[in-house]
């Protein structure tokens, strides 16, 4: 079985992550598991922030690596939180402080302006020179709401209102979010492409 590191301390992504390649035979090992130190996200674009990561845990580890970096855009907001999604209320900020925050600032803003989406870059290195890595991307269309609602999921969840279901990502059972999810779309576009590679 081949040995992938995830390049996420976050424990929300970590178990989505686990639980979407657990059919294709990749060990997936959280970068935790290595004490592999943080990258520091300095790109510009959730591609670069996402490359920095996902080359910081080949460095660290000595293994391929996959790693996203994703986050909410909000069009009232001109696009923010945006790659500052996580430190958005501050460098250690909660999702309970992002999400009041975020609530703050659209404050007044009518339901018809509340459009948003969360967007997910996810990558896959071979190692940590590898000119070539592979880029998915995919978005989740959504709406903010005035106020929180479900236990599920993390981060702005609680806050992300889907329509067509008329209901949070926090009120989604874990196999509904992985299928409908920014990041589901984008791991799952990510496997598709490393099958590809394999076969070719
Ligand atoms: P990253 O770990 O640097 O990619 O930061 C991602 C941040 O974007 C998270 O900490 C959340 O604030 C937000 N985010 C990304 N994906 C999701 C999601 O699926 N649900 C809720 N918040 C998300």
């Amino acid at each position: 079985m081949k040995r992938i590191v995830f390049a996420s301390n976050n424990p929300g992504k970590v178990r989505e992550v686990a639980h979407l390649l657990a059919p294709t035979g990749l060990e997936v090992v959280p970068q935790s598991e290595y004490l592999v130190p943080e990258a520091e996200e300095t790109g510009l674009s959730f591609v670069e922030n996402a490359i920095l990561k996902a080359r910081n845990a080949c460095q660290h580890t000595g293994l391929p690596a996959i790693a996203d970096d994703s986050g909410l855009e909000v069009d009232a907001l001109q696009g923010e939180p945006g790659i500052y999604s996580a430190r958005f209320a501050g460098p250690d900020a909660s999702d309970a402080d992002n999400n009041s925050l975020l609530l703050g600032e659209l404050a007044g803003v009518p339901e018809p302006e509340r459009s948003a989406r969360y967007q997910c870059a996810m990558i896959f290195m071979r190692h940590a020179e590898d000119p070539m890595p592979l880029v998915c991307q995919a978005s989740w269309e959504g709406r903010i709401l005035e106020a929180p609602r479900g236990e599920g999921g993390f981060g702005y969840d609680p806050l992300f209102w889907l329509p067509d279901l008329a209901c949070t990502v926090a009120e989604l059972d874990a196999d509904s979010k992985n299928r409908l999810s920014h990041r589901g779309h984008a791991l799952r576009a990510l496997v598709a492409a490393l099958q590809e590679r394999a076969e070719s």
